[in-house]
């Protein structure tokens, strides 16, 4: 498969059309903001904590499709979930999507987000996917703060 047919799968494309969750978030409990300089995404992250779980989140920004569609994504698996939860599968996507192409992997513990695996063929392309993740644990971390990934 070349890079076109990996990438740009049908969900990523309709995500990237249709953002879920997409805009502010008012009564926001957790915000950050992060930038990939790289591919010149910018991606701000919305969440309501309550109880120690996702009761909200949303997200605004502008980017390429794969880290527009990443974040919608991200967005439509994260309610209900404890925070150590969201933590525990961002580690798993992240391992995934930062593992050698001929390594095999686990996607079936991802769902959705499995339609990113193809991404770790390409590394420049690991940071757009990963974006909105890293801004998410930001938020939940240290609560208000901009983020740039490197
Ligand atoms: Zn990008």
């Amino acid at each position: 498969m070349d890079e076109v047919d990996l990438l740009y799968q049908e969900m990523i494309l309709d995500h990237n059309k249709n953002p879920r969750n997409f805009g502010e978030l008012e009564d926001a409990t957790h915000k950050a903001v992060g930038h990939n300089p790289l591919c010149g995404d910018h991606i701000e992250i919305f969440l309501k904590v309550k109880d120690g779980k996702v009761e909200d989140v949303k997200f605004k920004g502008v980017g390429c499709a794969i880290s527009k569609a990443s974040a919608s994504i991200m967005t439509t698996v994260l309610k209900g979930k404890t925070l150590d939860e969201v933590k525990n599968l961002f580690e798993k996507f992240h391992n995934v999507i930062t593992s050698k192409p001929d390594e095999p992997v686990n996607t079936e513990e991802l769902g959705k987000l499995a339609v990113f695996a193809g991404v770790r063929e390409f590394p420049v392309r690991v940071k757009c996917a990963t974006l909105a993740w890293h801004t998410l644990i930001e938020a939940i971390e240290k609560k208000d703060s901009v983020l740039t990934v490197e």
